[in-house]
């Protein structure tokens, strides 16, 4: 990833980034952007202000949701996913990375502190891609170290790139998840654009579960298509082939979305995506989504194929759907978020235990409220 620009506060607290870049200008002001895109390419390495640590702002009691926490440390992205919500979301669309790790942690330190008993699951993509721009995956390298020691936290790295090599010779401790989001190839080249192909992430996934990581996958968004039951198929036999279903600690399924005014700016930003030209319908969430009968068909469909390569045994779980969804797919429901997260300790303490450092209470996750 070449910037055009790199800007750097000069209040930064670790300044060896500095050796990543040959020019750089020092201001405590990051360049801004009226265009969504400009922005991508102008990296500005901001300091901590403010708190940063905090459960995933897409949670919705509507849904069952996993109730994940994240850093918010990375903002925008350098690669152009189609329907990316950034391009809707973002108010200052400089790409911005909170450089310092020291003050991260003490953050995450006191707040997980607080509820000693609970496995944090703890992501850096909320606002971006956790292993995208590139020369600062020190700060990635720095927190899979760094969580090593947090016994009752799993770092959770997401990425639609293959830039794993930093990662490889840490010593992890089995406490980092590193996650793909994938989709077949045909999606990747219209709709992820800038972003690594399909071939390159299942060699990364290889890299990394060759590491010891725990490897994590997202089928989400699921995109509907001309032929998409037998591309999803080639995509779970294509992943499935290079890397053991043991390794996966566990898969998320999500489909398509997007709010009305993301809509607009999906088709003003990449006119020639057909994304938004499918039958949707807008939910109560303000979210249009392909039917309902046509989402469990998608999701019915991808369980089978990931049955069929042994891959059952993950824990799997949809993203941003409701109670009925699920049982429609799954044929049972958690009870409640805290009861999802619940489970997905149980599933960590009985498939990955060096992750987790002690057994998970069902009472405690049960009681927690939303
Ligand atoms: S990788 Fe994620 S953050 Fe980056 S453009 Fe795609 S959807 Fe947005």
């Amino acid at each position: 990833m070449k910037f055009k620009s790199v800007t750097v506060d000069p209040h930064v607290a670790e300044p060896s980034v500095l050796k990543h870049f040959p020019y750089y200008s020092l201001s405590s002001q990051s360049p801004k952007f009226s265009d969504y895109r400009q922005g991508k390419r102008h990296l500005f390495v901001a300091p901590k202000k403010g708190e940063l640590f905090h459960i995933c702002a897409s949670l919705d009691t509507r849904y069952i949701c996993c109730s994940t926490h994240v850093i918010s440390h990375i903002s925008n992205c350098p690669f152009e996913c189609t329907y990316c919500f950034l391009q809707n979301y973002l108010t200052d669309t400089t790409l911005t990375v909170v450089a310092d790790t020291e003050a991260i942690m003490r953050e995450i330190c006191y707040k997980t502190a607080l509820q000693p008993w609970r496995l944090f699951r703890i992501g850096t993509w909320e606002l971006g891609d956790s292993l995208a721009v590139e020369p600062l995956n020190k700060f990635a390298v720095d927190l899979v170290r760094r969580f090593r020691d947090l016994d009752n936290c799993l770092l959770k790295l997401r990425t639609k790139g293959d830039a794993v090599e930093p990662l490889l010779d840490v010593e992890h401790g089995g406490k980092t998840v590193v996650s793909w989001t994938v989709n077949p190839p045909e999606i990747i080249k219209r709709e992820e654009i800038g972003t690594a192909g399909l071939e390159k992430r299942i060699q990364a996934m290889k890299k990394v579960a060759g590491a010891g990581y725990p490897v994590g996958l997202h089928f989400d968004p699921m995109i509907m298509f001309s032929g998409w039951e037998a591309a999803y198929k080639r995509l779970v036999e294509a992943i499935f082939s290079a890397i053991d279903p043991e390794d996966v600690i566990w898969i998320s399924i999500g489909s398509l979305r997007f709010n009305p005014e993301m809509k607009k700016k999906i088709e003003n930003n990449y006119p020639s995506s057909r994304i938004t030209a499918q039958e949707m319908i807008l939910g109560d969430d303000n979210k249009f989504r392909y039917p309902r009968p046509l989402r469990e068909e998608m999701y019915r469909l991808l369980l089978s194929f990931l049955e069929e390569v042994g891959a059952d045994q993950c824990f799997t779980y949809l993203c941003m759907e409701r109670w009925n969804v699920w049982e429609r797919v799954f044929g049972r429901c958690p009870s409640s978020i805290g009861h999802l997260d619940y489970l997905m300790a149980q599933t960590v303490y009985e498939r990955f235990p060096q992750s987790v450092f002690q057994k998970p209470q069902k009472a405690f996750y049960m009681a927690l409220t939303y």
